[in-house]
């Protein structure tokens, strides 16, 4: 008989990534965040702490000045505070970055970089720059596309990347985003049952 074995994503979370911390991206990675949160915890262990920050895209022209390039931007809506100990609790930890889904990869992108930089210029300040951060990510949806947005080779091959499903360029509605969730679970069962 063959012998199988079971592997979850919490598994694979709590053997590889072993966070210390989440970093939810808002609004679509706090509901994954916060499931993640209960499935990862370990009797007699605390609670693995979410930190909350939003990132908006939108299309720039490159008609505001001559350097700007056109393409997708993003913006900070919300952000971990440099000055207190929001940045400095991450230096020397595993975070594990959180969003729904990964489309264009932007996002993704955009919060790997400006965390890392952030938190090497807190590390510095704190004369702790020894130590080191390291990032990883889960997505519920991976979207199988040409992405804009690149993570380095370094974390994608490390496996420190965990999609749960890769799924074609489609557009996913949540139930958390539903404001008729009724109307919402009929959508589902008929395409379920095409
Ligand atoms: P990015 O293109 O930067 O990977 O994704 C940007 C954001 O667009 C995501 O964090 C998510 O909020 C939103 N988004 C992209 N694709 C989808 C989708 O299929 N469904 C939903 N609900 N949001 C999406």
């Amino acid at each position: 008989m063959v012998e199988k074995v079971y592997v979850t994503y919490t598994d694979q979370i709590l053997n590889d990534f072993k966070p210390n911390l989440m970093i939810a991206i808002g609004g679509g990675g706090y509901v994954p965040a916060r499931i993640l949160r209960s499935f990862l915890k370990k009797p007699g262990s605390p609670n693995i702490p979410i930190q909350a920050i939003g990132l908006s895209l939108y299309e720039s022209l490159g008609t505001d000045s001559q350097v700007e390039q056109p393409g997708t931007k993003v913006t900070r809506t919300q952000w971990l505070d440099l000055s207190s100990l929001e940045m400095a609790n991450l230096i020397g930890k595993n975070v594990l970055i959180v969003d729904e889904v990964d489309d264009t990869r932007t996002t993704l992108e955009y919060a790997v970089k400006e965390l890392e930089k952030d938190v090497a210029t807190a590390a510095k300040q704190a004369g702790r720059a020894g130590e080191s951060t390291n990032f990883s990510i889960f997505v519920l949806h991976n979207k199988d596309k040409q992405k804009k947005g690149r993570l380095s080779e370094d974390m994608m091959k490390s496996g420190m990347y965990l999609a749960a499903v890769t799924v074609g360029d489609v557009w996913i509605n949540y139930p958390w985003e539903a404001t008729d969730i009724e109307e919402h679970d009929k959508m589902a069962e008929n395409q379920a049952a095409q």
